[in-house]
């Protein structure tokens, strides 16, 4: 959804308050594309301060299904998001396009605001390290693939051994690589 700055540049102190929809149905990465499960409206408050800077906060609640880093299951992964833009359109409009303002600010063009782009920075800001679907999830057999936390296999079992599990660590960082 694309929303029009032009409205609230006409008066000094002018504010705008409007719910927006994030169109976005998935969240791509590099590392792979991530459903998304649910979202509410972006409540935006966007105030002219002065001579066209422009002064954008909002928030909304987004939640994205990622795989647990351990076992693969997808866990539902809950975004609070909340934002506050400082811009200068003068500034914006006039910059080139390598400039690194403008890059930041990607989600600008001209007096358009791009809500899915603004979401998707916030987004990937918040992006977890790591997520795992319970603190102590087992993960799976790195032979046959079994989830160890709904089942045990017949695989053999080298956990127990410290040697052997130095020597397992060597090798799933050597097959990371
Ligand atoms: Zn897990
Ligand atoms: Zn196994």
């Amino acid at each position: 959804m694309i929303i029009s700055l032009l409205k609230v540049v006409t008066a000094e102190d002018k504010t705008m308050h409007l719910n927006a929809e994030m169109e976005l149905e998935e969240f791509r990465t590099k590392a792979g594309r991530f459903p998304i499960i649910e979202k509410e409206p972006v409540e935006f408050v966007i105030r002219h301060v002065k001579n066209r800077q422009v002064l954008i906060s909002g928030k909304t609640k987004v939640v994205i299904s990622i795989p647990c880093d351990r076992c693969l299951k997808e866990v539902p992964y809950e975004f609070l998001i909340e934002f506050e833009k400082d811009v200068n359109l003068n500034e914006l409009n006039q910059s080139e396009a390598h400039d690194e303002t403008a890059e930041e600010k990607n989600y600008i063009d001209g007096y358009n605001l791009d809500v899915d782009k603004l979401l998707y920075n916030e987004i990937l800001i918040g992006w977890p390290m790591k997520i795992l679907c319970c603190e102590d999830c087992k993960g799976i057999c790195n032979v046959c693939g079994q989830n160890l936390n709904e089942g045990t296999c017949d695989c053999e079992d080298t956990s127990l051994d410290p040697r052997m599990s130095v020597i397992r660590d060597v090798f799933k960082n050597f097959k990371e690589v």
